[in-house]
């Protein structure tokens, strides 16, 4: 029940009507019986200063952040965690002793998906990581930090591919490099990461690499959490792959900020439910 008591969590990001983080979190919020509310708020550009000052005027305990705001948020807080500045963006924010802070739960996300499904031995593996986007630097980072120790980065537009590598590379002991013809390293790899946008709906047929690339003993994990089954990830059960899907990262990043704003335990299965029929109530 919403009472005078009641405190403010959020979204900010332009678009925020597709969002599907107010269902999960307020799901949360009522089984934690946490005093407060969690709204999506669509803000341009152009406002997001304005909005900044309304919730920390309103005294929000945080709020979370989306494109297009993930780097300019960053001039509006006091301070921004490790993870944030190496990721190179915030997508969490969390008032603590008086400091509106800027954290990224996106890599912690990908992490704790990846484990409780997989259980995998990170010191062990070679991995390859399809693209070089905002997805790519956070998982990189998480997998680099998480001991990793062979990182190979695949993109389309080589020099972005470059400049992830190399920024991976200065600042943990992984060794990562940069490619864009990945065949070979996709054969050779335990573990291959789609963090490019293909395979997503409406192009639900397409695959970021072909499928004979893919066999039996192999980790193959997508960050495309819409179709919940991707292409790719169809074509790496068919290969005898093990798969890891999307859905898992974006509950987990949304329960490690709750964690961060609320230091409570998180129903994260029931994060999952909402999640999942939210998104399959898309497609009807
Ligand atoms: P981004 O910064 O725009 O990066 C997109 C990446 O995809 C780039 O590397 C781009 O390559 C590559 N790409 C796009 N279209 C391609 C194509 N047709 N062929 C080959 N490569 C292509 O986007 P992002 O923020 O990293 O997000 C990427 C995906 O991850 C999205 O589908 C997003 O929904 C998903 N995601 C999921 C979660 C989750 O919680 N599960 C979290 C974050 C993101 P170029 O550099 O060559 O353009």
């Amino acid at each position: 029940m919403i009472t005078s008591q009641t405190g403010g969590l959020g979204l900010l990001g332009h678009p925020a009507g597709h969002s599907k983080s107010p269902e999960m979190m307020n799901a949360a919020l009522q089984m934690m019986d946490a005093p407060y509310v969690y709204l999506a708020f669509d803000v341009t550009p152009a406002v997001l200063k304005q909005a900044v000052e309304g919730l920390k005027a309103l005294k929000f305990k945080g709020w979370n952040v989306t494109i297009p705001h993930k780097t300019s948020i960053m001039e509006y807080l006091d301070g921004v965690a490790e993870s944030a500045r190496e990721i190179g963006a915030v997508n969490t924010v969390v008032y603590q002793d008086g400091k509106w802070t800027g954290h990224n739960t996106d890599g912690t996300g990908y992490l704790r998906s990846l484990k409780e499904e997989t259980s995998l031995d990170l010191s062990k593996q070679r991995v390859v990581i399809l693209g070089a986007g905002g997805a790519a630097r956070a998982v990189g980072y998480a997998l680099a930090t998480a001991g990793v120790p062979k990182v190979t980065i695949a993109n389309r537009t080589l020099d972005k591919a470059d400049r992830l590598a190399e920024h991976l590379s200065r600042w943990t002991s992984t060794e990562a490099i940069a490619i864009s013809d990945c065949q070979d390293e996709v054969r050779e790899a335990d573990l291959v990461v789609n963090t490019t946008s293909v395979g997503m709906f409406p192009r639900i047929n397409e695959t970021p690499i072909p499928a004979d690339w893919l066999h039996h003993g192999q980790i193959v994990s997508d960050l495309v959490y819409n179709p919940r089954e991707t292409a790719l990830l169809q074509a790496a059960k068919l290969k005898g792959a093990q798969i890891h899907c999307g859905l898992g990262m974006l509950v987990y990043q949304a329960a490690t900020a709750l964690e961060l704003w609320l230091d409570k335990p998180v129903p994260i299965q029931l994060m999952k439910q909402v999640l999942e029929a939210s998104l399959s109530g898309n497609k009807k």
